[in-house]
């Protein structure tokens, strides 16, 4: 019994990484498309297990991919470096006007931009998030899954999905949903997580016994890098891996014109602040990727990408 691929139809997946996540007693691998390169979790979790994932316990266990131990709610003043370099960005190809965010969490990307003089609104799934961004922050936000037939007729000029589409059950039902949200010539902007389809993974992989012989274990960076320890598993939040040629085709085929892409090493909490000289050194070298990554055009651990849906598109 399988699926065929999500973005391209066919019937060629073939195992990339088995026994990569368990969760309520069952076990998942991901499988590659043999035509497109799409990786994509098999089996897919039933509605069940994917609710119980998106509990109130969260944002303290996926958020962010395991990089920070801190909860998102905790995480305001890193995140706004991040978000406002995303708005410059996106400031340089549009005017501010209005903005919508499919999966905002606790809203503080829609604050940032409020701020900035963007109207803002949008959805989140988490009842905690939605609540957050709603009562703390005072902003349009209603909890909703994406996508969502009843959501009102309003187009806006700028969508923002950020880690989003790795979570749902279609990307490609989710990127055609964007199309009646954003106005034709209008931006849709999207981040994903690249890491798991990419070189650094797979090098890993092959290194692991040794870097467990270094005892990273223990400091957890291993469980940050998506290799739970022994007796350890990782739950699947993540039902498809991109990598920048899987999203720019997916994007295209939905009417997007790819404009811009900036792939960056995010670099997990607690190698900032480790002590030691193997911590210092592991941390120079992810600064080392994240810079290879932004300023020469080496794979990254995140993508961000900004498009442009044609004026010819019908949504
Ligand atoms: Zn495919």
């Amino acid at each position: 019994m399988s699926a065929p691929c999500d973005l391209c139809g066919a019937d060629d997946l073939r195992a990339y990484v088995t026994d990569m996540y368990a969760h309520a007693g069952a076990h998942y691998d991901l499988h590659r498309c043999g035509r497109c390169s799409l990786v994509q979790v098999r089996p897919a979790p039933s509605e069940e297990a994917i609710a119980s994932l998106y509990d109130d316990d969260y944002f303290d266990e996926d958020y962010d991919s395991c990089l920070s131990a801190d909860s998102y709610f905790d995480s305001f003043d890193r995140l706004l470096e991040r978000y406002g370099r995303l708005l410059d960005r996106i400031e340089a190809r549009a005017p501010v006007g209005s903005l919508f965010e499919i999966g905002c969490a606790g809203g503080y990307f829609l604050k940032l931009a409020r701020d900035r003089g963007w109207k803002v609104r949008g959805i989140e799934i988490t009842e905690i998030g939605a609540r957050h961004a709603r009562e703390t922050l005072g902003l349009d936000v209603e909890r909703r899954a994406f996508p969502d037939p009843s959501l009102p007729e309003e187009r806006f000029d700028v969508v923002y999905m950020g880690h989003v589409l790795e979570h749902v059950r279609s990307p490609a039902a989710a990127i055609e949903a964007t199309t009646r949200l954003v106005r034709p010539g209008g931006l849709l902007v999207v981040e994903v997580p690249t890491y798991v389809d990419s070189v650094y993974f797979r090098t890993l992989r092959l290194g692991l016994p040794v870097l467990r012989g270094l005892g990273l274990d223990a400091s957890g960076l291993l469980r940050a890098l998506k290799f739970p320890a022994e007796g350890e598993t990782l739950s699947p939040y993540h039902l498809y891996e991109f990598r920048v040629r899987t999203l720019r085709r997916l994007l295209e085929r939905f009417g997007y014109e790819w404009l811009e892409a900036e792939s960056r090493v995010p670099k997990p909490d607690g190698l900032a602040e480790a002590r030691g000289a193997l911590n210092r050194a592991l941390s120079l070298a992810f600064d080392a990727l994240d810079q290879g990554a932004l300023r020469l055009g080496l794979p990254g651990g995140n993508v961000s990408v900004i498009a442009r849906l044609r004026a010819d598109s019908e949504g």
